[in-house]
């Protein structure tokens, strides 16, 4: 008996917000953040296997590993089948942009598809990430990451840029000053237009923004870069970093902005996409 390959795509996840509300005594941080998803990024193949097996490519394949330390192996594991995975591989690694929660949420997704049930695994012992990842859509996530609310958001117009610089998240944590900050306020409602969604975002943050651009100077480089886009009503970093992201007016037009930037600066990672 054959069995087909499943597919599965996992988006680059954005924290539009990242507010840094506290700390437990176990060290987890507890966050609360608005996150949405793009139209770019990685792809996963699985298919029932003998034993596991993890084949990584793609344009960000370099210096992914093929073994149990990817995430991809970790959520297959869990989910307690010997599958082969071929992780292609677009999103830079250690970027702020969930890339490896996403892929680790594919990965179950399609091991649901694949074997016809429930995975039965708690995302959160995957990651802060993986919940949110899991869900694949617009989400408030709140806790260490497993209280995540779905939200009705417009879609919004951004740039991605990465600077091609890693950024370690726990050192982030380390160097941030506070871990007391105000959680965020109620989000917008469903019927909130993408003009007053961009509005209550410029009034938001993201904690782990000051922390990350004193260590790697790239990310204000990144910054400027993007606050001076036409058009750019909110320019911020995503998660621990380095990617940043600018927002657009729905109908203001970016035409070649991305082409242009990527020409200005060959290193850096640039995408532009509309969240959901
Ligand atoms: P976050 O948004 O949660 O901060 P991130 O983009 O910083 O996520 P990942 O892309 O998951 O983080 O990469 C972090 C590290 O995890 C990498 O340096 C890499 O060695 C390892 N890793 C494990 N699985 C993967 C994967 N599937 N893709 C990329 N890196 C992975």
């Amino acid at each position: 008996m054959t069995t087909a390959a499943i597919e599965g795509f996992a988006p680059a996840k954005v924290n539009l917000t990242l507010h840094v509300t506290g700390q437990r005594a176990d060290g987890y941080h507890l966050l609360d953040s608005l996150v949405m998803f793009a139209d770019v990024g990685d792809r996963v193949t699985v298919a029932r296997a003998e034993q596991m097996s993890l084949t990584v490519t793609g344009p960000r394949a370099a210096g992914v590993p093929e073994d149990a330390r990817n995430l991809c192996w970790k959520a297959a594991e869990a989910f307690g089948a010997p599958v082969a995975i071929t992780l292609d591989k677009h999103l830079p690694a250690a970027a702020g942009i969930g890339g490896g929660s996403s892929d680790a949420a594919a990965v179950l997704r399609a091991m649901e598809e694949l074997f016809g049930r429930p995975s039965g695994v708690d995302p959160l012992t995957l990651g802060a990430d993986v919940p949110v990842c899991l869900l694949g859509r617009a989400a408030r996530m709140q806790g260490i990451g497993g209280a995540v609310t779905p939200l009705d958001m417009p879609s919004l117009r951004a740039i991605l840029v990465n600077p091609g610089v890693e950024v370690s998240t726990p050192a982030v944590f380390k160097a941030l000053a506070r871990r007391d900050n105000a959680p965020m306020p109620a989000v917008p409602d469903a019927a909130a237009q993408a003009r007053d969604v961009l509005d209550w975002l410029a009034q938001q943050r993201n904690d782990l923004e000051p922390p990350a651009a004193a260590l790697r100077p790239e990310i204000g480089q990144v910054l400027r870069a993007l606050s001076s886009l036409d058009g750019a009503r909110l320019v911020r970093m995503s998660g621990s970093g380095a990617t940043c992201f600018a927002l657009f007016d729905p109908d203001s037009p970016t035409d070649g902005m991305a082409r242009d930037l990527q020409a200005a600066f060959p290193q850096w990672w640039v995408a532009e996409t509309m969240l959901s």
